[in-house]
């Protein structure tokens, strides 16, 4: 018999998400607030339920890909939240980018039931959920990890676990933290050399084979008609958005501040990101940044 699995939040990321599971053969029991969302997944061969709990009932398999923490929180806890009406057979992960201490609660609620529970934020965008090829960074027990690895593997190509509940998360925001400082830094130093008459190209390519060499010279250069399909070639279309790079900046200060760490770099990536948003920026690709420094 197929094993069933329950997808809520049916956006950007999850729409896809829950699609390669259709494309794996599980059978998939989906809802969303929006019931454009659930027609296209309707099309796709899944069910569609009238709420998250009729979709939540009976299943091996619930995964939640929604906005943020308190979206999250609302749906698993408290005395009507999902949680109240699962049970040891069903396996819980929430892939949703959301602040540490939310996964802690939920994963520790879930405990409490002896759910199995997963924080697995992914990385990589609307592309790899599409392609199938997120990454995920999981947070929970290790038994549970092993568990998961039958719906991980239909939706991404790689899964890490990080640690107990909330690991996942605090892996996300690190990571993305990094990504922004990398990204600022190579946008500083592709414009620094062009003022002084560099060809952005062909310092990119010694930046390469060098010690400066960082993921955004690699697979993401910022500046236009250096590599060919970036977003900077494709006028900063995203991608990924300033909006949910400047979103997991605040989710990594929260990180960064609970485990007392000077985080500097961050915390003047986020100002710098911020201003970049505050321009009207929100909705163009998070290498648009590199503007900031052209108009200097
Ligand atoms: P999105 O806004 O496109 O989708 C969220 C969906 O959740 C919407 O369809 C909304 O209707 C639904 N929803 C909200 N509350 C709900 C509820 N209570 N019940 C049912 N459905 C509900 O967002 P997205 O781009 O798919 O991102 C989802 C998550 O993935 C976010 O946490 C984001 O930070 C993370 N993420 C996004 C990307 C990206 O490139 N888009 C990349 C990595 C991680």
């Amino acid at each position: 018999m197929k094993q069933r699995v329950a997808f809520i939040g049916l956006g950007n990321m999850g729409g896809p998400m829950a699609a390669n599971l259709l494309s794996a053969g599980f059978a998939v029991s989906v809802f969303d607030l929006s019931d454009e969302a659930c027609k296209v997944l309707a099309g796709k061969g899944a069910s569609v339920a009238e709420s998250a709990k009729a979709a939540a009932d009976s299943v091996d398999f619930l995964i939640t890909m929604l906005p943020a923490g308190k979206h999250v929180a609302g749906l698993y806890l408290g005395d009507d939240g999902l949680l109240s009406m699962l049970d040891a057979s069903t396996t819980v992960l929430d892939c949703s980018t959301i602040d540490a201490q939310t996964a802690r609660e939920v994963g520790e609620a879930a405990a409490a039931r002896d759910i199995g529970f997963l924080d697995a934020p992914v990385s990589g965008g609307v592309a790899a959920a599409q392609a199938g090829t997120l990454a995920f960074m999981c947070g929970g027990d290790a038994k549970v990890f092993e568990t998961a690895q039958a719906v991980l593997n239909a939706m991404g190509r790689a899964s890490f676990h990080a640690g107990p509940a909330g690991a996942g998360q605090v892996a996300k925001a690190c990571n993305n933290m990094l990504l922004a400082v990398h990204m600022l830094g190579t946008c500083e130093a592709l414009a620094m050399g062009k003022e002084h008459g560099l060809d952005p190209a062909r310092l990119s390519e010694i930046m390469l084979a060098s010690s400066g060499r960082n993921w955004s010279l690699e697979v993401y250069n910022p500046w236009p008609d250096v590599m060919e399909g970036s977003p900077a070639s494709n006028n900063y279309q995203p991608g990924f958005m300033v909006d949910l790079m400047a979103k997991d900046l605040g989710l990594a200060m929260d990180v960064a501040k609970t485990a007392g760490i000077d985080n500097s770099m961050g915390q003047l990536a986020q100002t710098l990101y911020e201003e970049h948003q505050g321009a009207g920026n929100g909705a163009r690709d998070f290498s648009s940044v590199l503007e900031r420094y052209r108009q200097k």
